[in-house]
């Protein structure tokens, strides 16, 4: 099974736009246009696949950046896998983190780019989309188009002893009960707008300080102090040969052997689930051709589905702001006098392009008629 790898952080070059006419956006509109309605062999159509670009017209940052490198808390070091299920202190610092972060989430929406591919899928034009994301702006913004999220999704929260899920939001209020001066220190945080941004001078400026290794310094709190509510199912009925104890305001206590609540995304270190696995290959497998949005394909479990289309010598589209890991290769056979057809790779911003595309594709395609066509009288009467 493949583990959840750190991405690739070395510098990526620019990209080469192919064809060359998609420099320009009409180019672009034309060559993606062509790419999107190419006749196949197969009866599939495409599969979508995208990444954190997609998401930062929502407010929700692209931590790549354009320059290729991580570009919000240069201290920051995410938690493995390993860490949250073995280590309480972790889970308590984890759980502390995502409370403050949890607001500025929950408050964005799906932007112009989802719901311009929620229309691409009406017209007939996808067949699935998968996503790198977590924020589950696809799926709220196109039910009907089937979503495969490869790294899970912050939503819910997963029980790691009975797998049972729960909603992240009401999992909020438990964390407040439990921890009422970091629910103050959020009202006032919020109150200042020091976590609506992620420029870490802006945020100091409104409150917001973090100690030198990342962490948020909340005055007169520890992490160490910080609760979280077991599972009420393993609480309620613990697995065969586990206890799972909380204590008398309803926190996980540490004596407990089960009942240790996750978010429900894949963490660094983590297994992608076979099934998942699974179905995100059978999406590439099936589909006509794969078009990247917004991802520099950092992550492995991402990269490697779009080699997979390439291996099945599939068409390869890329729209996304900055360079992509491996794509002088997925290019190599592409001619920049093309017209799209057999692969585009262009630099532009979503959420202004995908409605243009969707204004374009949804024209009905009108057949040169005889009648429209001007007669010329020949020269010689
Ligand atoms: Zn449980």
């Amino acid at each position: 099974m493949p583990l959840m790898r750190i991405p690739y952080t070395s510098p990526l070059p620019s990209p080469t736009i192919i064809p060359a006419s998609a420099s320009s956006v009409e180019g672009a509109l034309v060559a993606l246009t062509n790419f999107l309605t190419a006749p196949t062999t197969s009866a599939g159509r495409t599969v979508i696949l995208s990444g954190a670009g997609i998401s930062v017209a929502s407010g929700l940052a692209d931590y790549r950046g354009s320059n290729g490198t991580y570009t919000l808390n240069k201290t920051y070091r995410p938690i493995y896998y390993h860490e949250f299920c073995a280590n309480h202190e972790a889970r308590k610092r984890y759980w502390a983190r995502s409370y403050l972060g949890w607001t500025n989430l929950h408050r964005s929406r799906p932007n112009k780019a989802h719901e311009a591919v929620g229309r691409l899928g009406e017209l007939g034009l996808l067949s699935s989309v998968i996503t790198q994301n977590v924020d589950s702006f696809h799926p709220i913004a196109h039910s009907r188009l089937r979503t495969l999220e490869l790294h899970g999704y912050l939503r819910s929260t997963v029980c790691l002893s009975c797998r049972t899920e729960y909603n992240r939001a009401s999992f909020q209020q438990d964390l407040a009960l439990l921890n009422p001066a970091w629910a103050v220190f959020l009202a006032e945080m919020l109150a200042s707008g020091a976590l609506t941004t992620e420029n870490p001078e802006e945020r100091r400026r409104k409150g917001l300080k973090t100690n030198p290794d990342g962490d948020v310094d909340v005055p007169g709190v520890e992490y160490g102090t910080f609760r979280y509510p077991a599972c009420p199912v393993c609480l309620a009925n613990p697995p065969d040969g586990t206890r799972v104890e909380q204590d008398a305001d309803g926190a996980w206590l540490p004596s407990s052997t089960a009942g240790i609540l996750k978010p429900a995304v894949i963490m660094f270190g983590e297994s992608i689930p076979n099934s998942v696995k699974l179905a995100v290959e059978s999406a590439v497998d099936e589909a006509a051709r794969i078009l990247v949005l917004g991802s520099s394909l950092a992550t492995y479990s991402a990269w490697r589905l779009v080699k997979r289309a390439q291996e099945q010598k599939k068409p390869i589209g890329v729209v996304n702001l900055g360079g992509v890991r491996g794509e002088e290769q997925f290019f190599a056979n592409i001619a920049t006098s093309g017209s799209g057809r057999d692969g585009v790779r262009c630099s532009l911003p979503l959420e202004e392009m995908l409605p243009m595309l969707v204004e374009r594709l949804s024209q009905p395609i009108t057949p040169p008629s005889l009648s429209s066509q001007v007669f010329q009288p020949a020269p010689w009467r």
